[in-house]
């Protein structure tokens, strides 16, 4: 049994202009100790399923399908109460631009020790010492814990915002955009951490990112993610060395690429479509070089090709 399981999960949002269908209908699943990337351009549905998982849509946005099975469990089932008990504790999440989450007033450690507060029965020297101990782990010195955050660089930022992630010993991270506001090198040492963490506390994670370079780094599999639907969901190493989907294709040949290192990135021509009256059939037609009618009309579905490499296009696999 996997860790995590989404199954046909269907996320829409009520506008004024029409309805949203921001995640339409994808399924995934996680087991215990790997790490799956969900990759794709912004606006894709990334960040929407990520808060999906974590029962944090909402209004005018709705959960209008599917199951979330976590430990056996479907979370959609669940009461507030029950999921506030999940949320942190099993399942945590570090936001997209988290470390400029820290409240600029407050030193870290005290913040850090009011989210173990809120979930665990323990006094607050206790919960101190949790959160030097924390910041240890991500390597930083705990007489640091005194500090506010300016006086933190954005890489200590980021570590800080993991260790308040792990503050309450979750089985899933879910990280959207960890690395984006750092530096390279900044960036490796933070995407190393959290892989020697993953493996250190045995941690599932859930890594959200639009830079798919992140996602061969650390994921064991991976999902791209096209207007609200998976186009092309496999273990990350096929997925890399051989991708079929050519939203896929045009998505790696966007960035740089190190095994080639002459060879120029392309962008991939046009924008994603409006969720809320997105093209008939393939979604992805008005940019794929290789559209036909068919493409035009009839929806592609995920295929098996072999290996649980699953992808949705009319040219693979029918
Ligand atoms: Fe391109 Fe057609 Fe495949 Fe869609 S189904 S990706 S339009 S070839």
């Amino acid at each position: 049994m996997s860790l995590l399981e989404v199954n046909n999960l269907k996320t829409y949002f009520y506008t004024l202009r029409g309805v949203v269908r921001a995640v339409d209908g994808i399924s995934f699943h996680i087991d215990e100790g790997m790490a799956f990337g969900l990759a794709g351009e912004s606006g894709c549905g990334k960040s929407t399923t990520a808060l999906s998982i974590m029962g944090l849509i909402k209004d005018p946005g709705k959960i209008v399908d599917g199951e979330i099975v976590f430990e056996g469990e479907d979370l959609l089932k669940k009461t507030k109460e029950e999921l506030n008990q999940i949320r942190w504790k099993k399942i945590s999440m570090i936001f997209q631009g988290a470390m400029n989450a820290f409240n600029p007033v407050h030193r870290v450690g005290d913040q850090i020790v009011e989210a173990i507060l809120y979930h665990e029965n323990i006094s607050r020297e206790e919960a101190w010492e949790k959160a030097e101990k924390l910041l240890e782990m991500v390597g930083i010195d705990p007489s640091r814990a005194k500090n506010y955050p300016h006086e933190f660089s954005g890489g200590m930022k980021q570590r800080a915002m993991i260790a308040m992630a792990l503050s309450c010993n979750p089985k899933l991270v879910i990280a959207d955009e960890p690395t984006t506001a750092l530096d390279v090198i900044v960036q490796k040492q933070v995407l190393d951490l959290m892989k020697e963490l993953q493996k250190k506390l045995k941690l599932s994670i859930m890594l959200i990112s639009h830079d798919l370079s992140v996602i061969a780094q650390m994921c064991d599999s991976v999902a791209i993610m096209y207007a609200g639907k998976i186009v092309e969901y496999a273990d990350a190493i096929s997925l890399f060395k051989e991708p079929q989907h050519p939203y896929s294709k045009g998505l790696i040949n966007s960035f740089p690429n190190i095994l080639n290192p002459g060879k120029k990135p392309e962008s991939i021509p046009g924008q994603p479509p409006s969720l809320i009256n997105p093209p008939p059939g393939c979604r992805f037609h008005p940019r794929c070089p290789f559209a036909t009618d068919k493409c035009r009309e009839v929806e592609p579905h995920l295929v098996n090709i072999g290996n649980k490499h699953f992808v949705a296009c009319h040219l693979i696999g029918g």
